[in-house]
């Protein structure tokens, strides 16, 4: 039987982020959004978080959040409606990696799944590594093992906060 399924329907989180155009308002903009997706059901939604840029610093600081879901569409259909949000929301895709956005949404996991597709790779490529996704992520799911990589707790005592704090508390 395939882990962490609800009524038929798998658990995936998704991983949100904005650092343009009022990002606390582009993440709730999103997460409503998100559940009008047909097949989606939102299970649980971290705190806001705030964060310092990756990469390049002469842009502002983010606004990051982590909604749990469960879901019947799959995987690949599920990062297309994420893409039309943000594709909605206005965000310009730019060359430079990491640049700033009006709204970023990744597939963090999908279930217990490992998917290595040209277009998705899951678990999200940065989920070990990045405290503006473990803390959220642990937040809302303490318990979960991320497949491949270990328990969240493990991963989140390995990475360090790097000045990430609780902007709103849900
Ligand atoms: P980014 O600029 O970080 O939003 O990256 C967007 C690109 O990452 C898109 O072309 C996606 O196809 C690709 N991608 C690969 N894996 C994922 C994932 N787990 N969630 C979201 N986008 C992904």
């Amino acid at each position: 039987m395939m882990q962490n399924s609800t009524s038929g329907r798998i658990s995936a989180y998704i991983g949100l982020g904005s650092n343009l155009a009022n990002p606390v308002e582009q993440i709730k903009s999103a997460r409503g959004a998100i559940t009008q997706i047909p097949g989606l059901q939102e299970l649980a939604f971290s705190s806001l978080y705030h964060s310092a840029p990756m990469g390049p610093q002469d842009q502002p600081d983010y606004v990051n959040a982590v909604m749990g879901i469960a879901t019947d569409l799959p995987p690949i259909e599920l990062l297309r409606c994420l893409q039309q949000i943000e594709n909605e929301q206005g965000r310009v895709r730019k060359d430079q990696r990491w640049g700033a956005r009006t709204l970023d949404l990744d597939v963090l996991l999908y279930g217990d799944q490992i998917i290595d597709l040209a277009d998705l790779i899951v678990p999200h490529m940065g989920l070990a590594d990045r405290a503006f996704v473990l803390y959220p992520l642990f937040e809302i799911a303490p318990h979960i093992q991320v497949p491949g990589k270990g328990t969240i707790a493990d991963l989140l005592a390995k990475c360090p906060r790097n000045g990430l704090t609780i902007l709103e508390h849900e």
